[in-house]
């Protein structure tokens, strides 16, 4: 049986996987939940009805979620992590052979969702410092269907200042302009606010990163409600189950904790990006560039990422390696104190 090229040209998304004692891979938060939200998540689950299928609009959630970032829920359409709110979107917004425009480099996955759903891409490369170059990306928009960015971006950690957004936007009327906001809680140049002003805005958003549910699988498209009405009717009626649409409520109602976490978080990451900007002046025959960073990770531009993401793993330190640099997730004191203190070993002349 012959199979689409489409689907045979693929390759597997490649996490690393393995025991590591120190992640920094994933930019994932650092941390779990406490204790006491645990036994009172545990809680809520015994008043589960296993044997009925889960709520489809996930309403709870969407309620809680609204309420966190001052939405309305009736802009809100949840999904199986952002992942599959992407694909959603694509497939029922674009059609066959419509074109997508993405920036390189960004978050892999846009590209492949889009060839599986038969999209031809167009890539706009951004700029030496690797911003990107809005008029480009303009130009590019104005004979496309749909765009979409991480922003702020992973891998590079940089952000896109909210008014060059709005320049997109109101640029290009009849392009879709999709703005993956999946690390935006680090930083407060969001767009959220204007799904109803903006007919051709959708903003992404993730439990996965800031809220420190990676493990739930829950991300959410912000829309005005004639879109987020179609998306709701598109999509696998039951796509979130029960315990993870009970799990992300409870603790998206934990606005003081989130704060906290995320406060912190922002704090190890500069933390992070300080050391590592030390140590790049020290070494800059190896480390170029650390890039400022936006999200709670850092962008080390090197042309030997191969060769130091490899020793840093026999040291069981896992980081994300790119074809020009690091990209490594702001962790706890202690695993940055094992992150640098390996590096040092590796960048220091024998
Ligand atoms: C991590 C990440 C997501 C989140 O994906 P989920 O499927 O919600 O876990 C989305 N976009 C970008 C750019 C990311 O880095």
């Amino acid at each position: 049986m012959k199979l689409p090229n489409k689907l045979t040209k693929l390759k597997a998304y490649d996490p690393i996987t393995g025991s590591y004692s120190v992640r920094l891979d994933a930019n994932e938060s650092y941390f779990d939940l406490p204790t006491v939200m645990k036994a009172k998540l545990a809680d809520q689950l015994e008043q589960i009805d296993f044997n009925r299928y889960p709520d489809p609009i996930a309403t709870e959630t969407i309620e809680a979620f609204a309420s966190y970032y001052q939405v309305s829920p009736d802009c809100v359409t949840a999904g199986n992590g952002s992942d599959e709110i992407i694909t959603l979107i694509l497939n029922c917004f674009m059609e066959k052979g419509a074109k997508l425009v993405t920036v390189s480099p960004d978050f892999s996955m846009y590209g492949v969702y889009a060839s599986l759903s038969e999209i031809e891409v167009i890539t706009v490369p951004k700029k030496d410092n690797l911003q990107i170059d809005t008029s480009a990306l303009i130009a590019a928009c104005k004979n496309a269907d749909a765009v979409v960015f991480s922003n702020p971006c992973n891998p590079t950690s940089l952000g896109l200042a909210r008014t060059d957004v709005i320049r997109l936007i109101e640029a290009v009327p009849d392009c879709l302009v999709i703005v993956d906001e999946a690390y935006m809680d680090f930083w407060d140049e969001s767009v959220l606010d204007l799904v109803n002003k903006y007919e051709n805005l959708i903003v992404l958003r993730t439990c996965s990163k800031a809220i420190g549910l990676a493990a739930a699988r829950m991300g959410f498209a912000v829309a005005d409600t004639y879109k987020t009405n179609l998306l709701r009717a598109a999509k696998s009626p039951y796509n979130c189950d029960a315990i993870s649409q009970k799990i992300c409520a409870t603790v998206l109602n934990e606005h003081s904790l989130l704060q906290h976490c995320r406060d912190e978080i922002i704090v190890q990451t500069q933390r992070l990006y300080t050391s590592l900007s030390e140590l790049c002046a020290r070494y800059p025959d190896i480390l170029d560039t650390v890039y400022p960073t936006r999200t709670n990770f850092v962008f080390v531009k090197t042309s030997y990422a191969k060769e130091i993401f490899e020793q840093l793993l026999q040291a069981g330190i896992s980081v994300r390696c790119f074809p020009n640099g690091l990209r490594i997730c702001a962790g706890t004191r202690r695993e940055h104190t094992l992150l640098l203190q390996e590096l040092e070993r590796i960048l220091q002349p024998n």
